[in-house]
């Protein structure tokens, strides 16, 4: 009969991958580079520091608004503390991403 012939073609397309032997050479290049998480979380906490603290002290030497400046300073830190505290959170001491 050929109703089986279209159950066969309705199913998922042809895997890209192939049995030719060239292909496994292309796999070893197509892993992604592992990102330490850690000197990541690291870097975007002195980021938000040098980035909290950068904006307090323009308003307060070009408009000497230092509570409004300081103000600024709290709420960019809060959203920095906020992002790395989460990630951490999510990415405990076991997760695999601190290892190398
Ligand atoms: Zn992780």
């Amino acid at each position: 009969m050929s109703g089986t012939d279209t159950v066969d073609t309705v199913g998922l397309p042809n895997e890209p991958r192939s049995d030719s032997g060239n292909e496994g050479t292309i796999d070893v290049h197509l892993q992604p580079p592992r990102i330490r998480l850690g000197y990541l979380l690291i870097l975007f906490g002195a980021l938000t520091v040098a980035g909290s603290l950068a904006p307090a002290v323009w308003r307060c030497q070009a408009d000497h608004d230092l509570s409004g400046g300081f103000a600024l300073a709290q709420y960019i830190l809060g959203v920095g503390v906020f992002v790395v505290g989460s990630v951490a959170a999510i990415h405990g001491r076991s997760c695999t991403c601190w290892q190398r």
